[in-house]
């Protein structure tokens, strides 16, 4: 059984808090596919087709797109130097006298000079001619302006460059390498998989939750340069399989992808498993420790409670340090994934927290610890007044919950032990008579207690999973406290309560029709855009990335609500990349895939709603994409942006199933933003989306 909380979304209330830093990042550009770009020396200004980019399989993230660029007839990719400075360190300076371009790599080992306008450079003082003659070029998007060269001159440097023409992705590699065995270790502190390559490899990784798709969670790992290359003696057919016999970790399966330069291992554990994915440089081999993480900080409001959620990669062992006004919450062998993993403090100046500090923790001068106890550290400062005794803390699989003004829900929880089937317990301090009654009319089930036998306060809490749509209480009225539960269609009451006299209550909740769904053997893939250190698109209250998760992770609630199978792509604020995103539902067999976004624009007027598609002959993705269309419209009552077809954005043509990108408004305008930030239009959206789904599919 799985022991959830009340679903977290719904008490999400907006307000403003921990926005990044930075400023504007790549894989933004594309969700429209044409970029405006001046060419700085003749300030012509042209519409360019943006370009993917991907060094060993993830988005590089710098402030300005690579671009196709129209040359002697032909178009070629084009990067911005900075592309080099972010992927291999690449040194740039430039000589304003002599207008010299100098790059350098492997300390001064490797040095390319050039002058803008020129195709012909000088490479460790021999000719180099720029590929296909094309002379790099001084380019200005959005005010700012970068050298601008074509992709192939990675190659240079020593790394392999390939176009991809079906994404439009220039794809980065390190050079090939090959895989030549792969080996369980558990002598150290933590078990590990060992992959000796014979060189730096790059990886990418993704976690499937069994709970959702059927079977084992899974961990794959791929290794994005590395050719599978085990002698035969040590494979099974074309696979390196291991077999467990006891403990959580079942099987490993190591094996070359068809038709790819990669290997990927897929791990099947019996729980949620924490992982670390990482070459070891020494030793020359991947190695992929099995250590939690801390993935995830948010401040949100989780039963109308102000609270610090931390989201961790496995069920976390933690200790908790009660100061006079700030609470530390280490979280035991664990990694500080959030954010880039380095220590940070976020302001947050509401419901009694002032910050919100997070770090990989120096164990070394702690006489609490051992020096070689890997901790992360999470510091709550808390406002003037307040105290770290009223902060009641719990964990539910694989989140803390931190809830500043104490337990939210003293006596009463709520656990979901199944897609279909639910219960509601309370605690009073005696023993009382409870009777049930059900209306049959409304779906409402209701009882009353005595005011002195539990804590109560008023509560209303939308869950909408399902089983259970809404429960609510009306803290002492005429010396009663009433519980409200409004049941979800086909939901019935299974335990009803006739007078027995209880100090634990338990109500059973079960939806049959939900068992036997019509719905249950569909799988819908739903993809909340950006995340982790890609914000998307960035409001003055907040991001793209945090509105998407939100939007999505109430979508998904919904969609298993009525039986569907779901998995989403994203259920935290991490960075997934791009190349997995759009292989992803092909891999896991989806039958629509929705991906969640939402718009910005240099115009603050610019405004409503657009669901994105790429046509194709059967019509389908258009299809869904106008019945959406219409649903969010009539729903929200925005301003209608019409479909748009864009052969070429990766989520809408990279899914072989139905599917679409919705933009879901405008963060970048002020109104808008506001009402997106609101619970009633993200519960408004997702059902409109929900009723176009399920319209689609009749
Ligand atoms: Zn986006």
């Amino acid at each position: 059984m799985k022991r959830l909380g009340i679903i977290i979304f719904a008490f999400i209330i907006a307000f403003s808090y921990i926005l990044p830093n930075m400023v504007v990042f790549a894989s933004e550009f594309s969700e429209h596919g044409i970029v405006e770009m001046i060419d700085a020396s003749t300030w012509e200004v042209k519409e360019l087709k943006e370009a993917g980019l991907v060094f060993g399989g993830q988005d590089v993230s710098i402030d300005m797109p690579s671009v196709l660029y129209p040359f002697k007839g032909t178009e070629h990719a084009i990067i911005p130097i900075t592309a080099l400075e972010k992927m291999f360190d690449a040194e740039i300076i430039w000589d304003a006298k002599t207008s010299n371009i100098r790059v350098s790599t492997d300390n001064g080992k490797r040095v390319l000079r050039f002058k803008l306008g020129s195709a012909v450079a000088d490479f460790n003082g021999k000719t180099y001619q720029f590929p296909y003659n094309m002379p790099p070029r001084a380019m200005n998007y959005n005010g700012i302006t970068r050298t601008m060269l074509p992709a192939g001159v990675v190659e240079l440097f020593g790394y392999e460059y390939h176009w991809n023409n079906e994404s439009r992705t220039i794809e980065i590699n390190y050079p090939s390498q090959r895989v030549t065995d792969v080996i369980w270790d558990e002598t150290g502190r933590f078990q590990e998989i060992h992959i000796p390559t014979s060189g730096k490899t790059l990886t990418t990784s993704y976690y499937l939750d069994g709970s959702k798709i059927g079977g084992n969670d899974k961990i794959i790992v791929d290794l994005q340069n590395a050719r599978f290359d085990l002698p035969e003696y040590k494979l099974i057919g074309k696979e390196r399989i291991i077999d467990f016999l006891y403990g959580d970790i079942q099987q490993i399966v190591a094996f070359g992808v068809p038709n790819e330069n990669k290997t990927r291992i897929q791990i099947e554990v019996g729980s949620r498993k924490g992982y670390d994915v990482f070459y070891d440089d020494a030793r020359k081999m991947v190695v992929i420790r099995f250590i939690n993480s801390v993935r995830d900080i948010q401040f949100e409001e989780v039963y109308s409670t102000p609270t610090v959620v931390i989201n961790t990669g496995e069920y976390p062992a933690y200790n908790v340090i009660r100061l006079k006004n700030k609470i530390v919450i280490d979280v035991m062998n664990s990694i500080m994934k959030y954010g880039d993993g380095r220590a940070k403090t976020e302001d947050i100046n509401f419901g009694g927290v002032s910050k919100i500090s997070y770090s990989q923790y120096d164990t070394k001068y702690d006489a609490n610890y051992n020096s070689d106890d890997i901790v992360s550290r999470v510091v709550i400062d808390l406002e003037k007044g307040m105290s770290s005794d009223d902060i009641y803390i719990e964990n539910i699989d694989n989140e803390i919950f931190v809830y500043i003004y104490g337990n939210p829900l003293d006596g009463i929880d709520y656990v979901k032990a199944s897609g279909s089937s639910s219960s509601l317990s309370m605690k009073f301090d005696r023993q009382i008579p409870i009777y049930t009654k059900y209306n049959s009319q409304s779906g409402v089930v209701n009882f009353d207690v005595p005011v002195d036998s539990i804590n109560f306060e008023d509560m209303d809490v939308d869950l909408h999973d399902g089983v259970v749509e809404n429960i609510k209480v009306k803290a002492n009225v005429s010396g009663k406290h009433r519980v409200f539960i409004k049941l979800a269609s086909g939901t019935k009451l299974v335990n009803p309560k006739n007078g027995d006299k209880l100090a634990n209550l338990q109500l059973a909740f079960e939806n049959k029709q939900l068992k036997n769904s019509k719905w249950k053997n569909t799988f819908i893939v739903i993809d909340a855009g950006h995340g982790g250190n890609d914000p998307g698109a960035i409001g003055s209250k907040v991001t793209e990335s945090t509105l998407a998760l939100r939007a999505a992770k109430s979508l998904e609630n919904r969609l298993s609500g009525l039986g569907f199978k779901t998995y989403m792509i994203r259920d935290a604020d991490v960075t997934i990349a791009r190349a997995y995103r759009k292989r992803i539902a092909n891999e896991l067999g989806a039958d629509l895939v929705i991906s969640i976004h939402f718009n910005a624009s240099n115009n603050p007027n610019a405004r409503g709603i657009e669901v994105l598609y790429a046509d194709e002959p059967t019509g389908e993705k258009k299809r869904l994409a106008s019945i959406l269309q219409r649903h969010l419209i009539n729903k929200l009552h925005m301003v209608d942006r019409g479909i748009v077809n864009r052969p070429k954005l990766y989520m809408c043509y990279a899914p072989k199933m139905p599917s679409v990108l919705v933009e879901l408004g405008f963060v970048t305008n002020e109104q808008e933003q506001e009402m997106l930030m609101t619970r009633e239009y993200m519960n408004n959206a997702t059902e409109a989306l929900t009723e176009g789904i399920l319209e689609f599919l009749q």
